[in-house]
């Protein structure tokens, strides 16, 4: 009896134990997830913000697959890119400088089957100059927005000590203008999430066709020196603060490059770009270029396109620029590099289609703009006409390439 006591007190000790045992498993298994710690294989591994952020994948089936379409839109001086997604999402890449014909253009083209305003899934301000963001507030205003991407730049506006904490930071580079300022102003004022986009704001998102065929694309901000947002702290202008993005679909690529220069104090991005994907030129190999900062010779250097290696170019620059860009550089750049040259001030708005199968056509949509001012004033009208001949030249050029 004694004997069999002892053994049921051993007994009752073994389940109190193994009881003792699953409750603190069950803690701990609570405390480790609530605070971000993943199971992995049995291992514990905190999961970091950049992995939650970069493998934010979608998968959702969808009616009919979509060509993938980037329209470089000729919004005079500066950059407006709109692409529309194979799964019915899109994104906005700047907005272009605040010129009458600048709201005209956007309005025509972020329109959806049914003739209504679409939802922008996706707008990435590249960077605080006016002729990217000129028109960003007004975006906000006349389009809902369900992300934003930021570049990691404080606003120096004497305003700007008004917005709440941790809605203001980064780096200072003398961003004092009120466009800056009214794009985080609208950013906050409409509730848009948002972030500063950085290397690992990646993402991809999956589809599915009726037959169950899968689908993706990815949209990879390429920009390892900002791995860290502190990474950013040795440009030294807003230029270089642009964000670089490779969009792939169905293995085709498209590089945007935003206004980054080769040498600013000798760490331009351009520079930083080549140093850090030199070994890994089969990320960067692309199909289309967006040349950077309009095809000024401070960008688009030979060891560059010796990297990116694009077939085709696309040149966003306004007619008659204040800033001479193209320069002739560039373009002996790019045509020694065997790059077809697309530019948006000759030929109008640039569209890219790329289909699920990886086929890919560039059309052109001529002015239809004629409102549209240039830095001197002029209008599309009356500079066509003035240098028809220059515009026939570079459209005979184009043919024959
Ligand atoms: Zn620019």
């Amino acid at each position: 009896m004694a004997k069999k006591k002892k053994k049921d007190n051993k007994k009752q000790l073994f389940i109190y134990f193994v009881t003792f045992l699953v409750i603190v498993a069950v803690v701990l298994f609570v405390f480790y997830v609530s605070n971000g710690y993943k199971f992995d294989f049995g291992f514990l591994e905190k999961e970091s913000e950049s992995e939650s952020a970069a493998s934010s994948a979608e998968i959702g089936e969808v009616d009919s697959i979509r060509d993938l379409k980037v329209y470089f839109l000729d919004i005079g001086q500066g950059d407006c890119i709109y692409i529309e997604l194979p799964d019915g999402k899109n994104m906005l890449i700047d907005t272009g400088d605040k010129r009458n014909a600048g709201k005209e253009v956007i309005g025509k083209y972020l329109t959806n089957d049914k003739g209504e305003k679409v939802k922008i899934d996706y707008c990435v301000a590249t960077h605080p100059d006016s002729d990217h963001i000129g028109l960003m507030s007004y975006v906000y205003d006349e389009y809902d927005v369900l992300k934003s991407y930021r570049p990691y730049v404080y606003s120096e506006n004497k305003l700007a000590p008004n917005f709440p904490s941790g809605l203001n930071e980064g780096k200072k580079i003398k961003a004092t203008s009120d466009i800056y300022y009214n794009y985080i102003k609208s950013v906050y004022d409409e509730q848009t999430p948002w972030e500063f986009f950085k290397d690992d704001s990646d993402f991809t998102n999956r589809f599915y066709d009726k037959n169950n065929a899968e689908y993706e694309y990815t949209v990879d901000f390429q920009m390892p020196y900002a791995a860290t947002l502190n990474g950013y702290n040795y440009f030294t202008t807003p230029n270089d603060f642009s964000a670089i993005i490779m969009l792939e679909y169905a293995d085709r690529k498209v590089l945007f490059t935003g206004d980054i220069e080769y040498e600013t104090g000798k760490k331009g991005a351009e520079q930083s770009y080549i140093r850090e994907f030199v070994d890994y030129s089969y990320m960067v190999d692309c199909d289309v270029l967006k040349v950077a900062h309009h095809g000024s010779d401070s960008s688009t250097s030979e060891e560059f396109l010796k990297l990116v290696k694009p077939e085709h170019s696309v040149i966003s620059c306004g007619l008659s620029n204040k800033h001479a860009h193209p320069l002739k550089s560039t373009l002996n750049n790019l045509t020694s590099a065997h790059s077809k040259i697309y530019r948006t001030d000759l030929q109008g708005t640039v569209v890219l289609t790329i289909n699920s199968k990886g086929e890919m056509t560039i059309d052109v949509q001529t002015h239809e703009y004629d409102s549209m001012l240039f830095d001197d004033g002029d209008t599309i009208k009356a500079y066509e006409k003035e240098h028809n001949d220059e515009i026939e030249k570079f459209k005979a050029g184009l043919n024959a390439a």
